[in-house]
This record gives structure tokens, C-alpha cells and sequence, in this order.
């Protein structure tokens, strides 16, 4: 089963999470979606996942509670019975400093606890420009230390570059980097990047692609839907 996972970044609120949300189930229930949802709202609209849709946190610290401002820990998260979050993404990385020590303290932190972590990793363009090699160089070393045999995680792999540019990688970079990410890692791999209505399917049935990881489309939620649908017809 592909995975759909929407990531809405700082778009949103509360109540028009909620609507999200509601338009996603009754989606899924009226068209026997059998694609996981999974959504990852901004934090101030955290809530408890629904029967089909997951609900994951963007981020989250390293910590049950405690003195780090602006941070929330797993206390906040147990109040909504959350247990997905996202871990490496690009944005937390380059805009955040998130250091390779520090996401891997957070993946250290949080499978200890069990929670299902989508771990991202990704190149930027000038490594991108140095070729195939320095780029899985690069990964590895975003998964050096990680447990890559820990059961509950999924990967994505996001080119830094793609990620809300409208630059998807091309078919060809996508298997070149999916193929040689699953010889070091048997987990789900999800491709991230500029991931649209029009080329989702064709992403999603490259072989060694299990699914999507998406922003900029994911915000509304008719596109979101559509992309679900593009989903729904892969058997892998
Ligand atoms: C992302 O931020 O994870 C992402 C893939 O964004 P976009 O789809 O907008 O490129």
C-alpha cells in the first residue's frame, strides 16, 4: 500500500484543519481509498488521527517536557495519542541548524519510544551538481548512526532542491537514488520534492517508490484527494 503523506508546513489553522480533514475521510470513505493518509498539520492544530488518516508531528524536541521555548515534547504530543512524527526534514536542517548530532538525538529519543518516525534526507543543488556518488555520499552520512533496521521507521527521500521549487527530480534521479538508498535500507521509501497531480502517478509507480511525501500540492484539500486517487490504482 502507498503512503500519502501530506506535510502542511505553517499552513493552516485549527478549524480549517478540521475541514481538511473532514473533506480527506469522507474522500477516502466515498472512493475505497486504499492508500495510507498520513498528515502533518502545524502544531497549534494538532489533533487525534482519524480512522484513516494519520496524524503526525512536524517536529518535536527531545524531551517528555521541560525548559526549551517553542519546542513540544512528548507530553504535548500524548495529549492527541500521537505517535508519528517527522524527523530531518530539509527545512528543520537548513532554516533550523538542525545538525546531523541533533537529528540523530531525536531519532535516538523517539524509537526508543516507539513512535513511527519519517526520517528525511537530501541533497542540496551543489552536491546534486558533483553527481551520483557525492550525492549517496552525502546520504549516507545523514544515516550514519541511525538505526536503519528499527521497524517503525519510513524514509524520504527529498532532494533539497525539488522541495517547493517545482523542480521534481526526473524519473530517472528518483530510481537512481531509491535504488541505491533500499540496498542500505529494506523500509518504506517515500519520495519528496515538487510532487504534483500530474506526475504523482508516475512517481509512485517507479519501482522502489512507496509512496509520496508532499507539501506544496497537499495544502488544498481537493489536490491532496487527487493525489490519494493517483495512489489508489498502484499494486506494487
Ligand atoms: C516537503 O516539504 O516535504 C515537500 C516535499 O514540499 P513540496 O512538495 O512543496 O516540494
Amino acid at each position: 500500500m502507498q503512503i500519502v503523506a501530506a506535510n502542511l508546513k505553517t499552513n493552516h489553522t485549527r478549524n480549517t484543519v478540521q475541514s481538511y480533514l473532514g473533506a480527506v475521510e469522507s474522500y477516502i470513505d466515498k472512493n475505497e481509498i486504499a492508500a495510507r493518509s498520513v498528515v502533518f498539520p502545524p502544531m497549534s492544530a494538532l489533533c487525534q488521527s482519524r480512522e484513516k488518516i494519520t496524524i503526525g508531528a512536524q517536529n518535536a524536541y527531545a524531551a517528555e517536557n521541560g525548559s526549551f521555548t517553542g519546542e513540544i515534547g512528548t507530553e504535548q504530543l500524548e495529549e492527541f495519542a500521537i505517535k508519528t512524527l517527522l524527523i530531518g526534514h530539509s527545512e528543520r536542517r537548513h532554516i533550523f541548524g538542525e545538525n546531523l548530532e541533533l537529528v540523530k538525538r531525536k531519532f535516538d529519543f523517539f524509537s526508543l519510544l516507539d513512535y513511527e518516525i519519517f526520517f528525511c534526507v537530501g541533497e542540496p543543488i551543489e552536491i546534486k551538481e558533483a553527481g551520483f556518488e557525492v550525492v549517496m555520499t552525502y546520504i549516507e552520512k545523514q544515516l550514519d548512526g541511525i538505526d536503519l533496521g528499527y521497524s517503525r521507521l519510513v524514509l524520504a527521500y527529498e532532494p533539497v532542491w525539488a522541495i517547493g521549487t517545482g523542480k521534481t527530480a526526473t524519473t530517472a534521479d528518483i530510481t537512481e537514488v531509491h535504488n541505491a538508498i533500499k540496498e542500505i535500507a529494506d523500509k518504506p521509501l517515500l519520495y519528496g520534492g515538487s510532487v504534483k497531480v500530474e506526475n504523482a502517478a508516475e512517481i509512485m509507480s517507479l519501482p522502489n517508490v512507496d509512496g509520496v511525501l508532499v507539501g506544496t500540492t497537499s495544502w488544498l484539500s481537493e489536490r491532496y484527494c487527487q493525489l490519494l486517487d493517483a495512489a489508489n490504482g498502484i499494486n506494487k
